[in-house]
């Protein structure tokens, strides 16, 4: 079958290949269809790595997919032939301690796609767990099953929030996982997100959206937003979803007495942060590493119109113009959340 293949850094191809896979009782094979491009597959093409995650093989790459089922093991009983569906790409040992627990997604044996040395979904079909793949409901589309992935983190988060009906959450970070973080905020309760970023090309897709307000922290005064929606109190939930220094460090700032802060966003380096301006708050702090249980609800939510992505999608190409999209999406304009990548 052909598949997009990551050889070293800055060396992608489509190419033919073969995959050492057979459909076990509890598996299901799936015929790709729509396949969105993640920051980390950017990365992986940019730099061969990320931290401790190096390619020394050649990668199939993509993570974000759906597709229809076109076999099931034996075993299978949730799922038919023909069934629309989305994948979760991450595979834990089912018998490891997290797992028995539920955190599945903090398994250290966990297999995730295009995370080297394992193959990703970037080709025409994939044998998965039926355990990890979901049922389409009938309004939603390829590209939104595909969307289900970035869409977890943020309800992920939003979980871990602990948000309560009414709150007024800031988001820092209008990249893909911002937004997708503000919208999952705001499908979880939040009366109104405020979403910052320094450039206005990035906040001008969530502006669009009723109840996010969006502030660019160079021309705008995030403080005085904060201190209007809030009476003066802060915000009841911060995601800090942009991995900067500086923003971890203003989050005391902008934080509610009592507030819950979540680090979404991976920094670079150790940031300090002031301690004693967060005890002043009791500021609880939470932290996430991708998700675990997220796609049922997930699903559900974009089944009932709460929550909407089809305005992150800035652009679709073609499966045979996989490079091309991923020149552009290594380009990085400020507009772009996502690119999807359709197999034919
Ligand atoms: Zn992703």
């Amino acid at each position: 079958m052909k598949a997009l293949v990551l050889a070293e850094a800055g060396k992608i191809a489509i190419e033919e290949c073969s995959f050492d896979e057979a459909l076990g009782n509890d598996d299901v094979q799936i015929k790709i269809h729509s396949v969105g491009i993640c920051g980390s597959d950017v990365h992986y093409y940019q730099h061969g790595r990320i931290g401790p995650f190096v390619v020394k093989a050649p990668m199939v790459l993509g993570h974000e997919a759906s597709g229809v089922v076109t076999a099931v093991g034996q075993n299978v009983k949730h799922l038919n032939v023909g069934d629309r569906v989305c994948m979760e790409p991450g595979i834990p040992d089912m018998n490891s301690a997290q797992t028995r627990s539920g955190i599945y997604n903090l398994d250290p044996a966990v297999r995730f796609w295009a995370t080297p040395p394992v193959h990703g979904c970037l080709r025409e079909s994939v044998i998965h767990p039926a355990a990890f793949t979901f049922k389409l409901p009938d309004n939603v589309s390829f590209a939104e099953g595909a969307m289900v992935e970035p869409l977890a983190i943020g309800m992920h988060a939003a979980t871990k929030a602990g948000i309560k009906p009414g709150d007024i959450a800031l988001v820092i970070g209008a990249g893909p996982i911002g937004v997708v973080t503000a919208l999952a905020a705001l499908a979880g309760g939040c009366s109104d997100v405020i979403i910052c970023d320094m450039f206005d090309e990035k906040l001008a897709v969530a502006a669009a959206y009723e109840g996010l307000h969006a502030v660019n922290i160079k021309t705008g005064d995030l403080a005085a937003k904060v201190a209007a929606l809030t009476s003066g109190n802060g915000a009841d939930v911060i995601f800090e979803c942009s991995g900067a220094k500086q923003a971890i460090v203003s989050i005391a700032d902008h934080a509610a007495p009592g507030s819950v802060a979540v680090l979404v966003g991976m920094p670079i380096d150790v940031a300090p942060v002031d301690i004693v301006a967060a005890q002043a708050k009791e500021i609880t702090f939470k932290t996430i590493f991708r998700y675990a249980n997220m796609y049922p609800r997930t699903l559900r939510l974009l089944s009932s119109g709460k929550l909407r992505v089809q305005p992150l999608i800035s652009e679709t190409y073609k499966f045979v113009d996989s490079v091309a999209a991923f020149e552009r999406a290594a380009a990085g304009h400020a507009s772009d959340i996502k690119i999807m990548l359709e197999m034919e």
